[in-house]
């Protein structure tokens, strides 16, 4: 009789804390696979990019040299999960699946369809935990912010890795090549922030002691974010930390905090975190779908131009070409610079919000479809619920980047013109040309469109929509479904 085996499959919840599903399977006294895989299909999906499979293999590395120490390591394979599951099936007498339940894309959502008519076939257990403040199949809002505390409040679920029977696949269905591989990408210099739980708890515990005074006014400027942030993002999203663990954190750190107005600012948005995902669990259609139907009928016609212009950081606006190059470079950007890249995006070049969230969703590291799609679709205006934000890229300038710092570190044709010219490089007069050795429209293109025409036509537009019957008969559709009931 075949040795009965468990197996962990690893997801976006790369972590050896905090992990129920991880604490079952030992418990379970089985020898367990532990895998990862790298799937073709969803690396190939137009939100992805090789930025975030290096983070997730260096957060697999980092873990592995942990689990190295007790005799065990995630194994790595690459191929799509159905038919890497169905040879392990086949050869394996396999008891249980353990993992969290994923809020993800359209494509992960239809694969774990797969996978459950699958496992179901094999006569195999799926035990699924829940990994965020998300409720899967919650029937009504009204109960969310309850089971939210609840699940917060709960003990960490830490598994007790001495005691995990290590189990390894045959030979023939290893992939060394395809280890090896991923191996390398994990030890490869570059300017993003590095994956893995070790380095999610130094960024939790720098915030929490030294980072967090002036947090709230710093989270709207480009550059001081970037310090002054928690950058937790990519750690949560790819699962570094759990929600509970940073939220757990947070609670430590408040009462001996000086600055406790910023740690109530920064829970507000671990609230927003769960809250966005629990919108995409309740409808994925989210990802392709306007919210509301109304806006099906604005923003149908394409310029590729426009949107080449604005991938690439060439629009002529220096705020907004600063903020493309740089969470290009980077993989992060704040919230603020995220809004104003889909207003311009959206607004000023009157584009369709799909083609941009799939783009900087490339670029996000931390690219978390739950508040991503969310988020794109309250910027552009397709909710028909939230107020409609049109944002100036030079009054963003002025006010968040007022010495051009950020503008000259990411546009440096920009770098010798004064600060205020930086910021309006069109206002550059023939004797300023000579002086500063520039050519407005040769060293910096003009800009693409007059953003003073562009607010005017976007919020005309945006405004007789959202004042129809219709869109406000499917807004409070949307209300209903996605907010609680101030009465219960
Ligand atoms: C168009 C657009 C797309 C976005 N896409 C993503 C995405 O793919 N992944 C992502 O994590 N965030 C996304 N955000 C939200 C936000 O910009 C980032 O979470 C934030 O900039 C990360 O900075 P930080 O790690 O320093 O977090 P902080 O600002 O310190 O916030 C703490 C944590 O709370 C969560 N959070 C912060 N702001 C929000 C918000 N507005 N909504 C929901 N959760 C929030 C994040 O998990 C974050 O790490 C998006 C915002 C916009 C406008």
């Amino acid at each position: 009789m075949a040795q009965k085996i468990n197996i962990v499959w690893f997801k976006r919840d790369l972590r050896l804390r905090d992990h129920l599903p991880l604490k079952k399977a030992v418990e379970s006294n089985r020898a367990l696979l532990l895998i990862y895989i790298f799937e073709p299909s969803l690396m190939d999906s137009p939100h992805a990019d090789y930025r975030h499979w290096r983070f997730v293999a260096e957060s697999i590395r980092d873990m592995n040299e942990i689990l190295n120490k007790y005799g065990q390591k995630i194994q790595i394979m690459q191929g799509e999960v159905i038919s890497l599951f169905r040879k392990i099936f086949e050869q394996y007498d396999v008891d249980t699946l353990f993992s969290h339940q994923e809020t993800g894309l359209w494509l992960t959502y239809q694969r774990d369809m797969e996978v459950k008519k699958l496992l179901k076939r094999h006569n195999i257990k799926w035990m699924e935990y829940q990994g965020n403040a998300v409720i899967r199949g919650l029937k009504s809002r009204d109960t969310w912010d309850k089971k939210r505390m609840e699940f917060l409040s709960q003990e960490q679920q830490h598994p007790n890795l001495k005691r995990i029977k290590a189990f390894y696949l045959k030979p023939e269905l290893r992939q060394p090549a395809t280890e090896r591989a991923w191996y390398g990408a994990a030890f490869e210099d570059h300017p993003m922030q590095q994956g893995g739980e070790s380095s999610a708890l130094e960024v939790l515990d720098s915030f929490l002691t030294e980072r967090h005074p002036g947090y709230s006014k710093m989270i709207s400027k480009p550059s001081e974010s970037r310090s002054k942030g928690s950058r937790l993002s990519a750690h949560l999203a790819w699962g570094n930390l759990s929600i509970r663990q940073v939220e757990q954190a947070r609670r430590q750190a408040y009462p001996s905090s000086k600055s406790g107005g910023d740690l109530l600012a920064f829970k507000s948005r671990l609230v927003w975190h769960c809250h966005f995902i629990q919108k995409l669990e309740s409808e994925p259609e989210k990802e392709w779908k306007n919210m509301n139907p109304v806006y099906n009928q604005i923003r149908n016609e394409w310029n590729e131009s426009h949107f080449k212009a604005w991938k690439e950081g060439i629009t002529g606006y220096p705020l907004v070409d600063a903020c493309m190059r740089c969470v290009t470079e980077t993989g992060f950007l704040n919230f603020r610079m995220r809004s104003m890249l889909v207003s311009f995006l959206t607004h000023h070049l009157w584009l369709d919000w799909r083609e941009g969230a799939k783009h900087l969703a490339q670029q996000f590291l931390d690219f978390e479809p739950g508040i991503h799609f969310s988020q794109f679709q309250m910027q552009a205006g397709t909710t028909g619920t939230n107020t409609i934000r049109i944002y100036n890229p030079v009054k963003q300038s002025k006010d968040h980047d007022p010495d051009a710092v950020f503008v000259k570190r990411w546009v440096p044709e920009l770098r010798n013109l004064p600060a205020a010219l930086a910021t309006e490089p069109w206002k550059v007069n023939a004797f300023e040309e000579l002086e500063y050795d520039f050519s407005y429209g040769v060293d910096y293109p003009k800009r693409i469109v007059d953003t003073q025409a562009t607010y005017r036509y976007a919020s005309k537009e945006l405004w007789r929509i959202k004042k129809s019957a219709e869109a406000k008969m499917h807004a409070n559709v949307i209300l209903q479904k996605h907010t609680r009931n101030p009465g219960k």
